[in-house]
């Protein structure tokens, strides 16, 4: 007994000496719940969790204090809408010349790349094999430096879709884990096989898609019925559904069988709309990487053929979004990130605000909005008591000018860490 307590006087003595008291003065600071800046805030951090948050706070005599009163501060940026293990080289290359392998040894200079732009949590929606499990556990056990990750897996998709590798001889075959499945029992086996592996959502294709080469963009690739058990079976599982989804139909089919977001929702209708508004449904478009698509993928090898959907597409997807953000269909920021360069995640920002939001509303897309999508707000989203300290700093006013976010990054604390002051 004696020596039970002493081991237990040990180990208070050493979480005594081991807990750590940050304080930020803030100057101006986005409270993303409210979507207003607030002027003298003092953030009290301890060890990776925020404590207090407010003006006039009493700095602990023992606080490293992180003088930030000259900038602007906002929550660490969530993208919810990345494929944070690759980014394209070369299309023929990257097709049949990588393997998971190639993949899975460069994953974290992405992952470092995007904690670096700002963003210290991604929700990640397909990788190829389960390399972004891995890239997950192997950040959260701090062996690597890279955003904290929601993953999904293996994005899952029926034969000849999206999901599926497309335009090339039957008598080409890659080995793939998981992703193709087609029918109601396969659907199952599929999401409980992602989940058994370790992922924390599934994404589906519910339409065709742009960068493979499937002849159409927006024809639905699942019936009613297979995506309503897709949504059936991970919500059992406690898991929430994100649906890849360009054209009319398919989004409409997506949101009745319920899932959490609309990820691209390019060809959107006024029903569609109505019925995300309905269900609650977020939208989650990537408008900021077709002037990236455009100008640079025919030098990647891209077949023209993807470039002219991506054409059609592009255009259309921001319009589309500017009506659905006027009728009130919640928004959160997701970038498709690896299609264009890692690191690039924030030049969305411009073309949200270009397209209708306001810079407030652009930010609580990427922050409280976010969170609540992943399903995380009681952890991450807003510079809030009890929270973990993912903050972040730029010169200048994001008010007047959103492209600060990109262009004028100062600090950035992940989980109470400094990674850039
Ligand atoms: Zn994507």
């Amino acid at each position: 007994m004696k020596k039970l307590l002493f081991l237990l006087f040990i180990t208070t003595l050493s979480f005594a000496q081991t807990e750590t008291i940050t304080a930020i003065k803030a100057g101006k600071l986005f409270d993303s719940e409210r979507g207003i800046f607030v002027d003298n805030q003092t953030i009290i951090i301890k060890n990776n969790i925020i404590s207090e948050v407010g003006s006039n706070l009493k700095i602990p005599a023992n606080a490293t204090v992180i003088d930030l009163s000259k900038q602007t501060i906002l929550p660490g940026l969530i993208d919810c809408h990345t494929h944070i293990t690759s980014q394209p080289e070369n299309y023929m290359e990257d097709l049949f010349r990588k393997s998971p392998i190639d993949i899975a040894v460069t994953a974290h200079i992405y992952a470092k790349r995007t904690l670096e732009a700002g963003f210290t949590t991604c929700r990640d929606v397909g990788s190829i094999e389960y390399v972004d499990i891995a890239l997950r556990n192997a950040i959260n056990a701090g062996k690597i430096v890279g955003p904290r990750l929601y993953v999904a897996g293996p994005y899952i998709g029926a034969t000849g879709s999206h999901g599926d590798m497309n335009g090339f001889s039957p008598y080409v075959k890659i080995h793939q884990i998981g992703s193709v499945a087609d029918g109601v029992d396969e659907i199952r086996k599929q999401v409980r096989t992602n989940i058994k592996y370790g992922a924390d959502l599934i994404k589906f294709g519910a339409t065709a898609g742009v960068l493979t080469e499937e002849e159409s963009v927006g024809a639905p690739q699942y019936s009613q019925e297979e995506m309503n058990v897709m949504v059936e079976e991970a919500t059992m599982w406690g898991k929430k559904v994100a649906a890849h989804a360009h054209g009319t139909e398919g989004i409409k089919r997506a949101v009745k069988a319920g899932v959490a977001s609309i990820e691209h929702g390019s060809f959107i209708d006024d029903e569609g709309i109505q019925l995300m508004k309905q269900k609650g449904t977020y939208l989650v478009a990537d408008i900021y990487n077709d002037d990236y698509i455009l100008a640079e993928y025919a030098k990647l090898g891209f077949p023209q053929k993807i470039i002219e959907k991506e054409r059609l597409v592009g255009r259309t997807q921001r319009e589309n979004f500017q009506k659905a953000a006027k009728a009130g269909v919640k928004i959160a920021y997701g970038t498709d990130s690896g299609v264009y360069p890692h690191g690039d995640n924030a030049k969305q920002f411009f073309y949200m605000v270009k397209y209708g939001l306001t810079p407030a509303q652009a930010i609580q897309a990427a922050t409280i909005n976010a969170a609540d999508l992943i399903g995380a707000k009681d952890k991450i989203g807003s510079i809030s008591a009890g929270k973990f300290a993912d903050i972040i700093a730029v010169d200048g006013n994001p008010e007047q000018d959103i492209t600060v976010i990109e262009k004028k990054l100062t600090f950035i604390m992940k989980d109470g860490v400094v990674y850039k002051k």
